[in-house]
């Protein structure tokens, strides 16, 4: 059985997020994504939250199961048996980052192999954090998540 973590903030769950887990759970038997709990990043869902959001969005998906995890990537993969690290990859955004990733997985875990995905055209230029700044704004993000998350982002802003 083959099993893929896909981590990351999801903060929160986009469409472009939920993109990458579906190419990737056509890819793998089980795909776990991972949910970090303390990026290095302002938030706007908290951890319960960002998890909570994400399993609505990947409901459909009988081969996908969302956890959080506190401490390195590489213990969640070993910890839920993953041979494989899925990352997505915008062609303007991500390319160094995931690299300088990939390096350190392998230094950290070298039997772990990563593997990025291609954003797709309609997802390259989508980020949490920009999508954040438009609803904050007052701009409508509903084409760009999830209708669950869409809801969840209009009461955040709402309450600030
Ligand atoms: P992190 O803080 O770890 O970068 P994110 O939640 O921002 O977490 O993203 C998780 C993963 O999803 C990263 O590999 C990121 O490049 C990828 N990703 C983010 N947005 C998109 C998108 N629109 N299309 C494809 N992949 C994306």
């Amino acid at each position: 059985m083959t099993t893929a973590v896909y981590p990351g903030s999801f903060d929160p769950f986009t469409n472009g997020h939920l993109d990458v887990a579906r190419r990737a759970a056509r890819l793998f038997d089980r795909l776990v994504i991972g949910i970090y709990a303390t990026p290095d990043k302002k938030l706007m869902f908290d951890l319960d939250e960002r998890v909570a959001l994400a399993c609505v969005a990947v409901a459909s998906l009988p081969n996908v199961e969302v956890r959080s995890y506190h401490g390195l990537t590489v213990e969640l993969a070993r910890e839920v048996g993953a041979q494989v690290m899925v990352r997505g990859l915008r062609v303007s955004a991500d390319f160094e980052f995931e690299f300088d990733l990939a390096m350190m997985t392998h230094k950290l875990s070298p039997d772990l192999e990563m593997l990025c995905l291609m954003a797709s055209p309609q997802y390259q230029f989508l980020s949490a954090s920009l999508l954040k700044e438009v609803a904050r704004l007052g701009g409508n993000v509903d084409d760009w998540v999830p209708s669950g998350v869409a809801e969840a982002v209009k009461k955040k802003v709402e309450n600030v």
